[in-house]
């Protein structure tokens, strides 16, 4: 299965909350899952969902899947790492994606979204520790080192980018310095560092039918 190349608005709709996947536009009142609070398509107005338990789960797994922008299969690969991993499963798991490097570097506020974050990591600006790395699902570590490694016309358009994001705080288990565009990993991220309301708990019970 391929990544999903179709209108994301469509995702938040769907999922019936704002996943804030188009970076500034989520703030306006352009806002789509704002302005058409009911699922996409013909009949998504008329359209009343009562869920099952099982259907709940299942939305909560994409819901988590389209903000950090993961397909299944890797999807599952983290969950299998968490459930392997001493401590709490959910937890584990969430503390995974968070330390995915499009994810920091969009924390960061260096991609006003993921999905931007993602083209900057491919497109080979961002070095972790000094080396260039261009893997999205590269994890950072405690102490790691983040930082932009472009040209001077690339680094004008990224603080276009922290100007817009400025809004946005960057959680604590990040340091970061726009003047720089550099910042540094405090700690792991905990539970508590995400902002979106994810009940991970849901996510486990799915998975270990
Ligand atoms: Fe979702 Fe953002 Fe589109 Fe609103 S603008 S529907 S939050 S992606």
């Amino acid at each position: 299965m391929g990544r999903y190349i179709g209108a994301v608005c469509r995702l938040c709709r769907r999922q019936g909350e704002k996943l804030f996947l188009k970076g500034t536009k989520c703030q306006t009142e352009k806002c789509a899952a704002a302005k058409r609070a009911y699922p996409p398509g013909q009949h998504g107005q008329g359209r009343r969902q009562k869920l099952s338990n099982y259907g709940v789960q299942l939305k909560e797994k994409q819901k988590v899947k389209r903000i950090y922008g993961v397909l299944e299969r890797q999807f599952r690969k983290y969950f299998k790492i968490a459930s392997k991993t001493k401590g709490v499963t959910g937890k584990v798991l969430l503390q995974l994606l968070e330390r995915r490097l499009d994810n920091v570097v969009f924390r960061m506020g260096l991609g006003i979204s993921r999905s931007q974050a993602r083209q900057m990591v491919r497109h080979n600006l961002i070095a972790v520790n000094s080396r260039r790395v261009n893997i999205p699902s590269y994890l950072v570590d405690k102490d790691d080192l983040v930082e932009i490694k472009a040209k001077d016309k690339v680094k004008i358009k990224i603080k276009d980018n922290l100007e817009l994001s400025k809004d946005r705080t960057v959680p604590n288990w990040l340091e970061f310095s726009a003047a720089d565009m550099k910042g540094k990993v405090l700690r792991l991220p905990e539970k508590t560092d995400i902002q979106q309301p994810i009940q991970e708990q849901l996510i486990v019970e799915l998975y270990s039918k």
